[in-house]
C-alpha cells in the first residue's frame, strides 16, 4: 500500500479512569519532510512511536517519543546525508478549557491523531539545515567542486592554484 497510512488512538476505549496511564507502541508511517525547498525521506517504513497515555483530573496528556531518521541532500555540497534524532514530545487536552494552550489540535472527538502529531512533530525536529556532517566544508565558490574530498593546501584559487589563471598563462605564452 503506497498512501500512509493514519494512526489514530481511540481514547475512550483506551477506558482510563482519572489519575490512570497507559503505554501503547505503535507503528506510524511518515511522510517525507520539506525543508527548504527539498524533500527529506523520514524513517523509510514505519517508525515505531511509542505513545504514553495518562488522564489527570481533566482530559489527557501525552507523550509521544521515536526515532527520526533523516535522508536527503547536504545543504552544503548536496552529497546524500543522514541525519538520526529522537523526537520526545508532548502534548495536553484538556476539552471545556478556553485556553488554546491546553488544547490539542491532534486530539478530535477523543480521538488522537498519532500519524499528524508524528509527522508534525519530525518537522519541528528537523534542524534548520541537513548538513552531511557537522564540519561539511561545502562547495568550492569559484569552481563548484566538493571542498571534503580536497585537500584545502592544493585546492586553491588565489595563489596560482586556480585553473582558469593557468589557462589565462597558458594562453599568454602562446
Ligand atoms: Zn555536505
Ligand atoms: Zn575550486
Amino acid at each position: 500500500m503506497a498512501s500512509v497510512p493514519t494512526t489514530i488512538i481511540d481514547l475512550a476505549r483506551l477506558s482510563l479512569s482519572h489519575g490512570e496511564g497507559t503505554r501503547l507502541d505503535c507503528a506510524v508511517g511518515l511522510e517525507p519532510l520539506e525543508l527548504g525547498g527539498q524533500s527529506y525521506g523520514a524513517s523509510p517504513g514505519p517508525v515505531d512511536v511509542r505513545l504514553d497515555v495518562s488522564r489527570p483530573t481533566s482530559g489527557y496528556a501525552f507523550r509521544l517519543r521515536f526515532p527520526l531518521r533523516i535522508e536527503g541532500p547536504c545543504a552544503r555540497c548536496l552529497e546524500g546525508a543522514v541525519l538520526e534524532t529522537e523526537v520526545d514530545v508532548r502534548e495536553v487536552d484538556q476539552p471545556g478549557v478556553e485556553d488554546e494552550e491546553l488544547r490539542s489540535p491532534y486530539v478530535v472527538d477523543d480521538r488522537l491523531d498519532v500519524g499528524r502529531w508524528a509527522h508534525d512533530a519530525a518537522v519541528l525536529a528537523m534542524p534548520a539545515r541537513v548538513l552531511c556532517r557537522l564540519d561539511c566544508a561545502g562547495l568550492c565558490a569559484v569552481c563548484g567542486a566538493s571542498l571534503n574530498d580536497a585537500d584545502p593546501a592544493e585546492h586553491r584559487h588565489d595563489t596560482g592554484g586556480d585553473p582558469r589563471w593557468s589557462k589565462l598563462r597558458e594562453l599568454e605564452s602562446e
